[in-house]
């Protein structure tokens, strides 16, 4: 078999596009503020439900950072778990096995704290 992105098979890529697109960006406006010739890392929170494929947005970025100078730059991914909150107790808790009631009162009135987020938390420049 051929050595071919994962992204280019699946249905989300565009999603995966337009995330890289900010991020690179959100880089390269912070990394002329800063004064800096090149971006070598970039750090990025993603959630565990925001669907989004950290190998499919260092792929896209290769491909269009290329002539920036955040060109050659390293993604890091910080996944961020899935955390709800029972309405009736205030428990903070994490899902499990698609579950969503509250594990202390049984409550199924939840709402999302985090796991949905997305977004550059970072840069390292030179
Ligand atoms: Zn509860």
């Amino acid at each position: 078999m051929p050595h071919s992105s994962p992204c280019l098979i699946m249905k989300s890529a565009m999603h995966e596009f337009s995330i890289t697109e900010s991020v690179l960006n959100l880089a390269l406006e912070k990394a002329g503020q800063a004064g800096a010739t090149k971006v070598t890392r970039i750090n990025l929170v993603i959630g565990e439900m925001s669907g989004v494929v950290g190998d499919c947005v260092q792929f896209f970025f290769d491909a269009i950072s290329r002539n920036t100078i955040a060109s050659g730059a390293r993604l890091y991914f910080e996944p961020r778990p899935t955390q709800l909150r029972c309405h009736r107790c205030q428990n903070v808790f994490e899902p499990h096995d698609h579950d969503w009631s509250c594990p202390g009162c049984h409550e199924t009135a939840i709402e999302i704290v985090s796991g949905r987020e997305c977004y550059m938390e970072s840069i390292e420049v030179e």
